[in-house]
């Protein structure tokens, strides 16, 4: 077992932490590269694109001959933390959710005729994208079969009506992947479509105000009275939107994660920087036992999701589904992020509460962690099937 990265991602590696120290580290600090939505602003945002770009860095999760850098998913968990480190960092390298989801899951499962489409123009940068599931109560959440949004067949063409929300990016996505049910089937009844926002036949109801940072596009509501889907946006077979929503979430799931143990390094960094400088009572803090404990503590469960992430991201790489893995994965990095930050806050005293520092941005992000892509419950219930169905075999090396 080598758990040394081959040469080639770990270059990739090292010039994306020194693309975020030298250019989006500074950029963090000036009020003015910001948007309305505490997210990057997006004239600053294209400039940078454009230098991610020219810096050979740009989209590593997708092919080259479409332009992207052809990172297996380890190379990913590799350059994503790196990324991550500066809040600016996966959307510079269009790595951001949700295009990179809608991106990793067009490139596996859309037709020749679908990619070109529907994927190179989120490849290329030229637009964004939404993928368009989760639906208000009483229909579908944690438990997508119950859906309640339709889509019916007349002729070559497919009627959608319904309502979805928290859809991330709607108010800027161009292109978007839509899950309806298409019959009553327990198993088979859902089916997945791609839209283009210029279709009419729906709308934005409302961008929902929520308690973090936004994506570009927001968090909205959307309503759907009528659009109208030829068949040939249909993707992959009537009855599989299941297992579209499987495919496009198990890597989602898994490439969030990597990104999120960025953002617990930077956290830490900022507190360790902190606790070397300040004293109190005749020495640094860094000096005291309390304030160890709480680094080292947060150092290990760090290491602790990246194992986890890593062992994922091998799996998928081998071309396993990893779902026991993604969701063990995702529930520890999740705590892992809250964890990192509000040790890092609770070190930086009244500072770690202000703005002075990104902290306090990370800390309201992180809340979605336990939430976005199922919530920690329902991998937790995962878990629990695949030990009660494989008990002693569940902790398996093969
Ligand atoms: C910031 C943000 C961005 C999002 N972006 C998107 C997006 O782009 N597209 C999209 O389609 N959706 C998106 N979502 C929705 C997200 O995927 C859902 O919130 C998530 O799947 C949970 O569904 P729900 O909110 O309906 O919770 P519910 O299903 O109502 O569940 C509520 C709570 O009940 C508990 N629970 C539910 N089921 C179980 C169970 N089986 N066992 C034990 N406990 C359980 C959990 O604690 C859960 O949090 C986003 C959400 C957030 C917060």
């Amino acid at each position: 077992m080598d758990f040394t990265l081959p040469q080639q991602i770990d270059d990739y590696r090292q010039r994306y932490r020194a693309f975020v120290a030298e250019r989006l580290l500074p950029l963090e600090q000036d009020p003015d590269a910001y948007d309305d939505h505490e997210n990057i602003r997006l004239d600053v945002l294209e400039r940078l694109r454009a230098e991610a770009r020219a810096a050979g860095l740009w989209a590593p999760q997708m092919p080259r001959e479409r332009g992207g850098q052809g990172l297996p998913v380890v190379g990913m968990a590799a350059c994503y933390e790196e990324m991550n480190y500066s809040i600016f960092g996966p959307v510079t390298f269009n790595c951001a959710a949700p295009d990179d989801g809608n991106m990793i899951a067009l490139n596996k499962i859309g037709t020749e005729e679908q990619k070109a489409r529907w994927l190179q123009p989120i490849v290329d940068g030229k637009v964004r994208s939404s993928i368009v599931m989760t639906e208000p109560a009483p229909g579908a959440g944690s438990d997508p079969a119950m859906m309640l949004t339709t889509a019916e067949r007349k002729g070559d063409k497919w009627i959608v009506r319904g309502r979805k929300w928290f859809i991330t990016g709607a108010g800027v996505a161009q292109h978007f992947l839509l899950i309806a049910k298409t019959s009553g089937d327990k198993r088979k009844g859902l089916t997945a479509f791609l839209f283009d926002r210029d279709q009419p036949g729906w709308r934005i109801v409302r961008r929902i105000p929520v308690m973090g940072p936004e994506e570009h596009g927001g968090h909205c509501e959307m309503e759907f009275d009528g659009l109208e889907i030829p068949d040939e946006n249909r993707l992959m077979n009537v009855g599989d939107g299941l297992k579209v929503t499987q495919i496009r979430l198990g890597t989602a799931r898994l490439t969030h994660c990597m990104r999120w143990l960025g953002l617990a390094r930077r956290s830490m960094d900022i507190a360790a920087e902190y606790v070397s400088q300040r004293e109190a009572l005749g020495s640094k803090l860094a000096g005291r036992e309390s304030v160890q404990w709480l680094l080292g503590e947060a150092a290990m469960q760090i290491e602790i999701g990246r194992l986890l992430v890593m062992r994922a991201a091998a799996r998928l790489d081998r071309g396993e589904f990893a779902r026991k893995e993604i969701s063990m994965a995702k529930i520890a990095v999740a705590d892992v992020l809250h964890k990192a930050v509000d040790t890092a806050i609770q070190l930086n005293g009244a500072r770690g509460y202000s703005k002075d520092t990104i902290l306090e941005w990370i800390y309201r992000y992180a809340r979605q962690a336990r939430l976005v892509d199922g919530a920690s419950e329902v991998h937790r219930m995962v878990l629990a099937r695949f030990y009660m169905d494989e008990r002693n075999d569940y902790w398996s090396w093969n």
